[in-house]
């Protein structure tokens, strides 16, 4: 599947300079695509940045509106452990 290169990210790797970029633009084309990608989340671990940690957990963005990782504010720049993960329609939960 087209995607599968973004799972070789590991949490702990360092990003590319313009993985905001690259990687919005394939969910981007993703969602043009089969229509099975709602959008982006934001994963972060427990090493994270407080900016990270402090983003609404589980938010899907629009790869549009998504803030680009590294997040400004963070410390760790680009060997910080936030990544983008698609959220695919099938893994929608139920609104309260
Ligand atoms: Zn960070």
């Amino acid at each position: 599947m087209a995607l599968d290169w973004l799972d070789r990210f590991h949490h702990d790797s360092e990003k590319d300079p313009d993985y905001a970029q690259k990687t919005l633009a394939a969910y981007r084309l993703g969602m043009r695509g089969k229509g099975s990608i709602l959008g982006v989340v934001i994963e972060s671990t427990p090493t994270c940045c407080d900016a990270a940690r402090n983003l609404p957990y589980g938010k899907v963005y629009h790869p549009d509106d998504a803030p680009h990782l590294p997040l400004p504010n963070c410390r760790q720049g680009r060997h910080c452990g936030c990544v983008y993960r698609p959220m695919m329609t099938y893994q929608r939960q139920e609104e309260p």
